[in-house]
């Protein structure tokens, strides 16, 4: 099938970006997002031009590198899929997609449609771990988690750090992103000792990293490849009210 595309294309960090625009006519209705992108690349390169820039890790939904907005989209138009799981079989013959970086000051454009989300690696490293030193593994259920308590630990542990949520945010928040790490390890007996210093410190680095504020618009659960609820941003405001209010 054949695809016109309409690509943002920027050398570096300050420069002018602008759309250039490509038509692909071997594209193969089972090749994945990606893959057709190292299409496009494969002819710029034989034409002697410089292939696209794009982030992209396990291409199985699981590493968090990829991710563009197609289409006005962060993702594409696959609702809990993410850009590397999806199928150029969902557009047809002659179709047009405009490709374009995750936009948001926080996530400054690196090159073509890379951008830089070590800001999310310092809101992490601010204290989304367990400092309790917990020896080797431990064996299977020594400490007893009740099955509910335990799924809904893991449907938070389940974002991947892509940052659709903040592309997709009017506010350009980092709400869905920092609540899931925050919400993961408060559900958890293991979470406990830096409860409070954990969520105060990812919320504070959240905001100095530039990222906007929630004003409950939705977007980013509706683009968020793993469904992470934005019910999440809530509990994450209840502990810092709760951690501010009670901490020394
Ligand atoms: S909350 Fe969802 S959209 Fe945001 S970083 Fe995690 S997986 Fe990606």
């Amino acid at each position: 099938m054949t695809i016109h595309l309409r690509v943002w294309r920027q050398s570096d960090p300050n420069a002018k970006g602008n759309f250039e625009q490509y038509s692909l006519d071997t594209v193969n209705p089972h090749m994945s997002f990606l893959e057709m992108l190292d299409v496009l690349n494969e002819k710029l390169t034989k034409e002697g031009k410089v292939p696209v820039e794009f982030d992209h890790d396990c291409r199985e939904g699981i590493c968090g590198s990829c991710g563009v907005v197609i289409n006005g989209t962060a993702h594409g138009p696959q609702q809990r899929t993410a850009s590397c799981q999806l199928h150029m079989r969902h557009y047809k013959d002659g179709d047009s997609i405009t490709i374009e970086p995750w936009r948001a000051k926080a996530f400054p454009i690196v090159r073509d449609l890379v951008v830089d989300r070590s800001s999310f690696d310092r809101i992490q490293e601010a204290g989304g771990y367990v400092s309790v030193k917990t020896g080797s593994a431990p064996d299977a259920h020594a400490t007893p988690i009740g099955k509910e308590v335990a799924d809904e630990a893991f449907d938070y542990a389940a974002c991947i750090g892509c940052g659709a949520c903040v592309a997709a945010c009017p506010n350009a928040s980092a709400s869905l992103f920092t609540a899931a790490k925050v919400s993961q390890l408060a559900l958890l007996p293991q979470g406990q000792p830096e409860r409070k210093r954990r969520v105060i410190a990812m919320v504070d680095q959240m905001k100095a990293e530039g990222f906007g504020d929630c004003s409950n618009h939705g977007e980013c659960e509706a683009v968020c490849p793993k469904g992470i609820s934005i019910s999440g941003i809530a509990r994450m405001r209840r502990e810092y009210f709760k951690a501010i209010l009670t901490s020394k």
